[in-house]
């Protein structure tokens, strides 16, 4: 059994205000029983990506644990000489407990290598955090038929040689396929488990069935409330990461409840 992750990556939007506002809002909400007490169980969490500058105070205006707090990026070094920059350890000790990695925005606008990947994966071994690597091939990509070498190759440079405990307990995949970030295109649920179960036999290649069956795989890319059953009712599908419909109250808890 592998609870479900409901993520929202807000990416660049919201202020501080707007930030605080909503999760105090999001925590009412989930603070009703039948929501809560999923969450307290262990079979759902829900995660927010705020701004870096948000990070703080949408941790400070929680009450609770019911919505985890992380980080859209970081930087794999501890501290140094890096203007701009935040480390992934400075996210987990404030006490982010995701760091996403990889993310298509990330790959595409600013350059993220594999081997950054790979290295801001290690940089979150060192804490406390968990990671959720993104992988997604382009739309020509796609159309030339190499989807699974691409993802494949995504995957494994992320993972490989990892030890076995933090893959198990504390790696997440999200399958964005980039022709579906803000484009309103669907994968269909089939695509999205045809390329999660591909990605869950590599793990399994790689570090054997039993710890690649304890590693959730996330679906993103035009997910809304309408086509959230879809997708989760396929088996190798264990949550959602959402953008554009994670950014109202509404529209996102409509989610949370169709991923119960
Ligand atoms: P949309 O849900 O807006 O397509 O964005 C997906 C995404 O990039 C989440 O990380």
């Amino acid at each position: 059994f592998r609870p479900h992750v409901v993520a929202g990556n807000w990416k660049m939007h919201k202020g501080v205000g707007e930030a605080e506002s909503f999760v105090r809002q999001l925590e009412d909400r989930l603070e009703e029983p039948s929501r809560r007490d999923l969450i307290e169980e262990d079979l759902l969490e829900v995660v927010i990506y705020p701004t870096a500058l948000c990070v703080h105070s949408c941790l400070i205006s929680r009450s609770s644990d019911l919505i985890q707090v992380g980080a859209q990026n970081g930087h794999w070094e501890i501290k140094g000489a890096y203007t701009g920059e935040v480390s992934i350890g400075s996210f987990a000790e404030e006490g982010c407990g995701y760091i996403l990695i990889g993310h298509s925005e990330r790959r595409s606008l600013f350059g993220e290598t594999d081997q950054d990947v790979r290295r801001k994966v290690e940089a979150v071994m060192g804490t406390g955090a968990k990671a959720m690597v993104c992988v997604g091939e382009l739309l020509s990509e796609r159309e030339e038929g190499r989807t699974f070498q691409v993802v494949g190759s995504q995957v494994r440079s992320a993972v490989n040689g990892l030890p076995e405990e933090f893959v198990s307990k504390r790696l997440t995949i999200a399958y964005e396929p980039v022709w579906a970030i803000g484009t309103g295109r669907t994968a269909s649920a089939s695509d999205a488990q045809e390329v999660c179960a591909h990605i869950r036999g590599i793990l399994k290649e790689i570090f054997g069935p039993q710890v690649a069956n304890g590693v959730r795989i996330l679906y993103g890319g035009s997910v809304k409330r309408d086509n959230t059953f879809d997708i989760l009712k396929e088996p190798d599908v264990d949550g959602l990461l959402v953008g554009g419909a994670s950014l109202e109250v509404d529209s996102f808890l409509g989610i949370v409840d169709e991923a119960i």
